[in-house]
């Protein structure tokens, strides 16, 4: 996205006087409104030597400049090309996909693995291509936005979609036997990307074979960072193997593995349904062989030095720990992520531009993407901190607290 000039209050006045109605003129009320709410929005290039300590990406493992990372990803660009040219079906797959796929299923404990361009397009591939008319998805209500998304276009496609309360596996139960259907799915975020707080995986589990539904888990920020040597949610709720049958599960390449892209991960017959009927799949041009040879090298790092994960954890524990003794309002972190609440949408923004000024960048988030009133700075651990930076993020989180 390129940088908007300024609005010109002028264009709409222009098309007035010329008799016509100005296509976009209702943008620039819709701008104010959101400037009167706090919830401007804007991209902003960073430098890639800025200085800044970096406490706002989810570059989690620390991996997405690990110079084998960084080699693979070259060297695929050179021999393959920068894009990968089509559609994994027409032109776009490698034998960097396919190898993949093979080292992401195996680590991750499932039959088959399918790489998609992203993490958003991989939720929208399996949500969609799994339910159809007279579908039942259950989904949390706290779920990412591209499961939000997903259930929106399966609704439009004739699917029932149910929501329940956060986290509760009885509450999804309960919606599954509110109204039993010949296709039930559970749709749920592992971790969730807000709070970092987790899903009760065992539960829904549970409740999904008692019920004969499906159980769909987004894993984008569990895969790398929790479970057996970061092997992801379902290795944390110690679900075997065996017991995957009616699981599959989505994660993004993005974040632990420092690529770019998304996966499917699950039963080989899921996969084959989703490369023959995912439209994200079927109709978006192959991840690009730079990613996916990136994805790669940081997999095999993650495999080599198993103890990244728990260093992640424990890190994201001390700041947690660190931000309650300061007397903010931490969440408490079930995987990298660290929420600290802030009064408000403008405080929350001013507090993280305050960090930013004194050499810390934290995200911020705020409505639409978490709901009302709970806007918060977000923190996301690394496994490659040392404990002069954690104290440095510490101080400098306090220091800047809001009065
Ligand atoms: N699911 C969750 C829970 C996420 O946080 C994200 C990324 N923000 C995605 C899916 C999308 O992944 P990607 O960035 O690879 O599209």
């Amino acid at each position: 996205m390129t940088t908007e000039p300024p609005v010109r209050a002028s264009g709409a006045q222009d098309a007035a006087a010329s008799g016509l109605t100005d296509p976009f003129g209702w943008l620039a009320a819709a701008a104010r409104e959101r400037a009167h709410a706090g919830l401007t929005r804007r991209t902003r290039p960073r430098a890639h030597d800025d200085g800044l300590l970096d406490m706002a990406g989810n570059d989690y493992l620390g991996l997405t400049r690990h110079p084998d990372v960084t080699r693979a990803a070259a060297a695929a660009a050179r021999r393959w090309g920068a894009g990968s040219t089509g559609s994994r079906l027409v032109t776009g797959d490698t034998t960097l996909h396919g190898e993949l796929e093979t080292e992401l299923a195996a680590f991750y404990g499932t039959e088959a693995a399918l790489v998609f361009s992203s993490g958003y397009a991989a939720n929208i591939g399996l949500v969609t291509s799994l339910s159809g008319p007279g579908a039942h998805l259950v989904c949390d209500r706290y779920n990412h936005a591209s499961l939000i998304d997903a259930a929106r276009l399966a609704k439009a496609a004739g699917a029932r979609v149910s929501l329940f309360d956060h986290a509760d596996a009885a509450a999804a139960r309960r919606a599954l036997a509110a109204h039993p259907a010949e296709r039930s799915l559970v749709v749920s975020d592992t971790v969730f990307s807000v709070d970092g707080d987790l899903t009760d995986v065992s539960g829904l589990a549970r409740a999904c074979s008692d019920a004969g539904a499906a159980l769909l888990l987004d894993d984008a920020h569990g895969l790398g960072v929790i479970g057996d040597d970061g092997r992801g949610a379902l290795s944390a709720a110690g679900i075997a193997p065996d017991d995957r049958g009616g699981i599959v599960a989505t994660a993004t390449l993005s974040k632990a593995l420092g690529a770019q892209g998304g996966a499917v991960l699950g039963p080989h017959r899921v996969i084959r349904h989703l490369v023959e009927t995912a439209r994200t799949f079927i109709f978006d041009t192959g991840l690009a062989p730079a990613a996916a040879a990136g994805a790669l090298a940081a997999l095999r790092v993650l495999r080599a030095e198993p103890r990244r994960p728990e260093r992640l954890r424990s890190i994201a524990h001390r700041l947690a720990a660190g931000f309650r003794e300061l007397g903010l309002d931490a969440s408490t972190p079930d995987a990298a992520v660290v929420s600290v609440r802030a009064p408000s949408p403008d405080e929350a923004v001013a507090w993280a531009r305050r960090c930013r000024d004194a050499g810390v960048r934290v995200g911020c988030f705020r409505p639409p993407s978490v709901p009302d009133g709970r806007s918060r700075l977000r923190l996301t651990a690394r496994a490659d901190l040392d404990d002069i930076e954690v104290k440095r993020v510490l101080d400098v989180v306090g220091m800047t607290r809001p009065t």
